[in-house]
């Protein structure tokens, strides 16, 4: 791994700009799209569709709360001026449902009746518990996507329950046309994807966002890697001639699509295969994951600028394990700081610092931020630790493409600066 040499830039929502669409996949952010006839898809972050109906209109998620004003307004100059009669969620994450409040605004201003909103029974257990943790997910969301300290998005969106809710599977109505509402687990509990058998459009939610999936996210509740994979050959099964993803491009073509969804199903597939193997052979996590064969992200949609398959496979020992990494020690285990403290002692920090930076000029980045780190938590105030710290998590980040894990990166950075002011260097 070369350290920070400034070449490779962290993609993100910025950086995508001016990219192709494919290019810029997860992050991608364009204009609203006519895909087939009457199919209008919004590729905002957090996704949306409209289905113009018989004069009526069928929505497929919302936008978050801060882009569904210019989605409504473009939906109104540019497409249709039809009531929107429903509403369905393809999960409760913030940037999928929080535009409820502003089609609902729209209709209420229009004279129409108040869009009903369908979604999966699970739906309203998230946004109860997102109500309960809105400080806690404030917090992990400004690491997770290295946001500023005042972001505190969770406070200030409205969470519009489902007004329908359904388990397995419904059919919603909409000028006299059916749509079809599939419940699967997979980046969520609550997820539903959505078939229109007449057009044979699917609209596949977070399951699908040209990245490699979000299946393993290190600072959000479970995933569901195998459940998914199956959603996914059930999608597939459809036989889509256009697919919508929950971030990125819209796909269109049969044959692509196959490959897209069908590719991403065997990706996350191999990894909960390997992991349950490994659990069945009394392995612990660590050496599980030093065994498994990750599959190919070569797929354009596989890349992983987000999510990474390692997190993944931790997801997945998550879902059927506990928490015990197989070293007694840790079964009531003393804090990191005091035992970090008593390694500084019996060896001194010098050479700790030493032997990290010898890893870090042979390219050893990830074994010498391990090292470093027993010198940042046993003594606190070594300014030489903070300063080598900082640097090591800045070459880091600078060369990964993963936003999750560039996210604790940077806090590691920001951090470092902060107590290197603290100390008055
Ligand atoms: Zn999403």
């Amino acid at each position: 791994m070369a350290a920070n040499n400034g070449e490779q830039k962290p993609l993100d929502y910025e950086s995508a700009k001016g990219m192709e669409k494919e290019e810029a996949a997860f992050y991608y952010r364009g204009p609203a799209e006519e895909v087939a006839e009457g199919v209008v898809f919004f590729p905002t972050q957090g996704n949306c569709t409209a289905f113009v109906c018989d004069g009526a209109i069928f929505m497929v998620d919302t936008n978050p709360q801060w882009f569904a004003p210019g989605m409504v307004q473009s939906l109104r100059e540019q497409f249709s001026k039809a009531p929107v009669e429903t509403i369905a969620y393809t999960h409760g994450h913030i940037d999928h449902v929080t535009g409820a409040e502003t089609i609902i605004a729209d209709a209420s201003e229009r004279g129409f009746a108040r869009p009903r909103i369908v979604g999966h029974r699970d739906i309203r257990h998230r946004f109860d518990r997102y109500r309960q943790m809105a400080e806690q997910n404030n917090f992990i969301n400004r690491v997770q996507f290295n946001l500023p300290e005042e972001t505190k998005a969770w406070n200030t969106v409205t969470w519009t329950y489902p007004d329908i809710e359904y388990s397995d599977e419904a059919i919603v109505t909409v000028g006299g046309e059916h749509f079809e509402l599939h419940h699967s687990r997979g980046e969520t509990d609550d997820e539903t994807w959505v078939f229109s058998p007449g057009r044979r459009v699917l609209c596949t939610g977070d399951t699908f966002v040209w990245a490699s999936p979000n299946g393993g996210n290190p600072y959000k509740v479970q995933r569901y890697a195998k459940d998914w994979a199956d959603a996914l050959v059930e999608m597939a099964a459809k036989r889509p001639l256009h697919l919508l993803p929950g971030h990125g491009p819209a796909m269109s073509g049969e044959e692509r699509i196959q490959d897209a969804l069908l590719s991403t199903s065997d990706f996350l597939r191999s990894i909960h295969d390997q992991v349950v193997a490994g659990m069945n052979e009394g392995k612990w996590l660590e050496d599980i994951i030093r065994q498994i064969d990750f599959p190919s992200t070569g797929k354009p949609w596989l890349r992983p600028i987000y999510d990474h398959p390692e997190f993944i496979a931790r997801n997945v020992y998550r879902l059927y394990g506990g928490w015990y990494d197989g070293d007694p020690a840790n079964i009531l285990p003393a804090h990191s700081h005091d035992v970090a403290a008593a390694l500084v002692g019996a060896t001194g920090s010098e050479s700790i610092l030493a032997r990290a930076r010898k890893l870090r000029d042979d390219g050893d980045l990830q074994l010498a931020c391990h090292l470093v780190d027993v010198v940042r938590k046993g003594e606190p105030d070594n300014v030489e630790g903070w300063r080598l710290w900082g640097e090591l998590f800045a070459a880091r980040a600078a060369a990964e493409t993963s936003l999750m894990a560039r996210g604790a990166f940077y806090t590691a950075v920001s951090e470092a600066e902060r107590r290197l002011k603290e100390l008055g260097v």
